[in-house]
């Protein structure tokens, strides 16, 4: 049996675990969260995590505990929209049930142990770096360049009780600002996203709320609702870090999957997506090729997308929370809005 030490027991390490094949591992998932997380907000699925989780056997419990994403538009500060989109059949689920279900999925002869790892394993096959964006595998094996960075900007996140209106479903673009609300079990789920002086680290929940209803206050009723809702115990704060960019996610028997090989800002609602197919992209290369073979395959398969990805989640960031250049944007928008809506007309 090949030794593989897995690093995190989120989105990334559970579905690695997941996959591999048990009769050829021996697999310890080290975690340091002493349980899985209850509060979390909605991740949605795009088709090629929905093709992953199918492989992982989960598809269908995601859709049933998941909600299918309806129309929403991007929308003004004051709910005017400038853009309509369709949902396009995409599924949300939460981040606790996702983790909750892969959890599930991990066979029970997978060693959990419940630690904080800082040296890495010296006799393993394989280590596998599946702990998120501060990621102590990446530091550890590509050096402090390759270190998490702090972008300028907070993320605040929750589920409040009440269901969304439909007409005020979508993202409101500010000047500066970024707040997007949508159904899900359970209520509204929402998030806001402005340049914040919190933090870096440790971001106290109540204080983030404080400024956000500050920032929000000239907002549509919608925005300021849910907000005024929203309550530490049921929210979430942080500010958004990301990964510098890598050539290559290995080094001799270390593989980076996940937010540790390329975290990005959520701007694109793809960094879950992206680690789910990481990492049953590892565990089926891992699973059928001699080891050199499959992490070579990894990185052919991986690292350019993901890279792509991840720059582009970052220019939707600067675009979506745009300060100087706001207006021409809006105008931008409402031009395209409009063609869009032509078209749908004459179709
Ligand atoms: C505000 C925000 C909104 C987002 N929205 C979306 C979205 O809508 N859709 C989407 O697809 N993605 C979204 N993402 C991205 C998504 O959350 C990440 O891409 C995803 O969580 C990455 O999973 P992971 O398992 O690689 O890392 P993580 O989820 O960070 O898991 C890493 C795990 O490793 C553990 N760990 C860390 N270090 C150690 C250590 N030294 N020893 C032991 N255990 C360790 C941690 O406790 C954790 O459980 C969002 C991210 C943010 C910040």
């Amino acid at each position: 049996m090949k030794k593989v030490d897995i690093i995190g027991g989120g989105i990334a390490g559970l579905a690695l675990a997941a996959k591999l094949d048990p009769a050829q591992f021996d697999v310890t998932v080290h975690e340091q969260r002493p349980e899985l997380p209850t509060v979390g907000t909605t991740l949605a699925m795009w088709p090629g995590a929905r093709e992953a989780l199918a492989e992982l056997g989960l598809l269908e419990s995601i859709n049933e505990q998941g909600t299918f994403l309806a129309a929403g538009a991007l929308r003004k500060p004051s709910g005017q929209p400038m853009l309509t989109m369709e949902g396009g059949g995409l599924v949300g689920v939460t981040r606790p049930a996702l983790l909750r279900l892969l959890d599930s999925a991990v066979p029970v002869s997978v060693r959990r142990k419940r630690e904080r790892v800082e040296l890495l394993p010296s006799d393993s096959w394989l280590v596998v770096g599946a702990d998120g964006v501060h990621s102590t595998v990446r530091r550890t094996c590509w050096g402090a360049r390759a270190a998490a960075r702090p972008t300028p900007f907070l993320a605040v996140r929750g589920v409040v009780p009440s269901r969304p209106s439909p007409e005020d479903v979508g993202e409101y673009w500010g000047r500066g600002t970024l707040f997007g609300l949508a159904p899900t079990e359970g209520g509204t789920n929402w998030y806001a996203s402005y340049r914040s002086q919190l933090g870096p680290e440790r971001v106290d929940v109540a204080e983030a709320l404080k400024e956000a209803q500050q920032h929000y206050s000239h907002h549509s009723a919608a925005v300021q609702g849910v907000l005024a809702q929203a309550t530490p115990d049921i929210s979430l704060a942080q500010r958004i870090w990301t990964a510098p960019p890598l050539a290559k996610y290995t080094r001799g028997n270390v593989v980076l999957l996940g937010d540790a090989a390329h975290a990005m800002t959520p701007n694109l609602g793809r960094g879950a997506c992206e680690t789910l197919v990481d990492a049953v992209t590892l565990g089926r290369l891992i699973n059928d090729l001699p080891r050199q073979e499959a992490l070579h395959k990894y990185n052919r398969q991986r690292v350019l997308r993901t890279q792509q990805l991840r720059l582009a989640s970052s220019m939707m960031g600067k675009v979506a929370l745009a300060e100087t250049m706001q207006p021409v944007r809006d105008g931008l928008l409402k031009q395209v809005g409009k063609r869009v809506a032509g078209k749908r007309k004459g179709a």
